[in-house]
């Protein structure tokens, strides 16, 4: 059965790379009518965030990603979270150092630093491997005894992998197909802690994929280049006839396609790549999709084409239909740019789709942050007329304000080409024209108007835009004489007269 985890580090805000991550992992484990894991890697605690496993968790159900085992699910293969797993951990990297695939390293920080240092004088890089390991301070070269008497003494040390040298290995990935390494080309990479007993990244991630027997691991191309360490890990436990599946996503690109998409692009530039609002320890606000106004299922629909395609033109695909279509074999392995404005596109997409009566619905939360109540009948009407120029809810203000209070003032260049001569004047004609007719709706007002137009041979254009002006100040908004129908016999007469005044 599929198993498939995603494995965040609550170190902060989660971006949009993680969340197409979960995304991916969520769809996979759908298709397959398997398990979809939330596991909370939080074992360098120098970089734990406080917060950030809730902004995960908030961020996964606002988009609908439905976890089935975690921190808060519970499951079978708890806990979820490895701070909580310490034990497990030591007992492996036990296992490893009794198997020989491991070893105690007393080397202190400083030690390392200086070695790094003097390398770097020589223009090499210094490795923890192979080549250096038999001159360092660690149990292969003091011996058993010597080892032991350094642990008992409360001496710090780390727990290194043993890379063993020269072995060739070749592993298929999902993605970006076969990936072959020689290990003399790799470090003996930390493994445990014993200054705060806690497992690195390697080893935890490598062992609880193997204890919650995850079938894929579905993850961001920056970890390809842990495969091998993590595949070593595997054999040396003795359980690579059990190894997952392995599929690595392409970076998300910077709208420019010029290195990745990160949290400066986006505040610089004022377009989300956060799920939800981040506020950062300093104050600093990003934005957030759900705050920005974005519907989750644009998000989600936007998401699965950074690194995805169905290999047809369609581009928009309910959640349903995405589990049904999704397959790691679709996935890409260049790059995906992200686009901001193909993002409001999205969101556009999606609100249209939505029927009047839900956006008025949601409109009128917007207009309730105003102080200004309206009708249902009359919103879905005003909704309706306007939605196909907006990207987000919040945008519906800016096309249909003048619905709601008269206008604030006339804009100075419609006023110097439109109002003048004698058209005021008949402008204000038309406003008693408008009290004394039996009818009001838009076509025949458009006709009375019109013919009283050609009587008294007026320009047609500058009576049109005149009028306008007079009733929303300005040069915009839907079909004049629907403004007029909607707006009311009373109120277009009072705003005629208040700009003729
Ligand atoms: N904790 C890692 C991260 O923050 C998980 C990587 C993986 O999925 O193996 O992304």
């Amino acid at each position: 059965d599929v198993r498939v985890r995603f494995a965040p580090s609550p170190t902060g805000p989660l971006h949009i790379g993680g969340v197409r991550t979960a995304l991916f992992n969520y769809l996979f484990a759908r298709k397959h009518g398997g398990k979809f894991i939330l596991r909370i890697e939080d074992t360098d605690s120098t970089r734990f965030v406080p917060g950030a496993e809730e902004y995960i968790n908030e961020s996964l159900s606002w988009l609908g990603l439905k976890i089935d085992e975690g921190v808060r699910e519970g499951g079978e293969y708890g806990p979820y979270k490895q701070s909580e797993r310490r034990d497990i951990y030591r007992q492996y990297a036990q296992q490893l150092i009794d198997s020989g695939w491991a070893y105690y390293a007393f080397d202190t920080p400083e030690e390392l630093d200086s070695l790094r240092s003097q390398y770097e004088a020589d223009k090499k890089t210094f490795a923890y491997d192979v080549n250096n390991r038999s001159g360092l301070n660690n149990s292969l070269k003091l011996g058993a005894q010597e080892t032991l008497k350094r642990i008992e003494a409360g001496e710090p040390y780390v727990i290194r992998f043993k890379m063993p040298e020269n072995v060739d290995v070749s592993v298929k990935d999902i993605v970006r197909g076969q990936v072959t390494f020689n290990t003399s080309t790799l470090d003996d990479k930390v493994l445990f802690k014993s200054a705060d007993q806690l497992p690195t990244y390697h080893l935890a991630n490598v062992t609880d994929d193997h204890l919650m027997k995850i079938t894929h691991v579905i993850r961001g191309e920056e970890w390809l280049p842990s495969l091998p360490l993590h595949v070593m890990l595997y054999r040396a436990f003795g359980w690579d006839k059990t190894m997952p599946e392995f599929a690595h996503l392409p970076l998300i690109l910077k709208p420019s396609g010029k290195g990745k998409l990160s949290k400066r692009d986006g505040d610089k530039e004022g377009f989300p790549v956060f799920p939800l609002e981040y506020i950062s320890p300093d104050g600093d606000v990003s934005a957030g999709y759900r705050e920005s106004g974005y519907f989750p299922e644009a998000v989600n629909n936007l998401l699965v084409l950074l690194g995805w395609n169905p290999g047809t033109e369609q581009e928009l695909f309910s959640i349903d239909e995405l589990i049904n279509l999704f397959t790691l074999e679709r996935v890409n392995k260049s790059g995906a740019r992200f686009d901001p404005d193909k993002a409001k596109w999205f969101n556009h997409q999606y609100l249209i789709k939505k029927s009047d009566t839900e956006l008025a619905s949601l409109y009128k939360t917007v207009l309730a942050d105003k102080g200004i109540e309206a009708d249902k009948d009359f919103l879905e009407r005003i909704v309706g007329l306007v939605k196909e120029r907006v990207n987000f809810v919040e945008e519906l203000w800016e096309q249909t304000w003048f619905f709601f209070q008269k206008p604030q003032g006339y804009d100075e260049k419609v006023v110097k080409k439109r109002w003048k001569g004698d058209v005021p004047a008949f402008i204000l004609k038309l406003a008693y024209l408008f009290d004394s007719s039996e009818f009001w709706d838009a076509e025949p007002l458009k006709e009375m108007v019109s013919a009283e137009i050609n009587k008294q041979e007026q320009n047609f254009g500058n009576v049109m835009n005149a009028l306008r002006l007079a009733l929303v100040g300005g040069a915009f908004g839907p079909d004049l004489f629907t403004i007029i129908e909607i707006l009311g016999k009373k109120e277009c007469a009072e705003r005629i007269k208040l700009a003729v005044e």
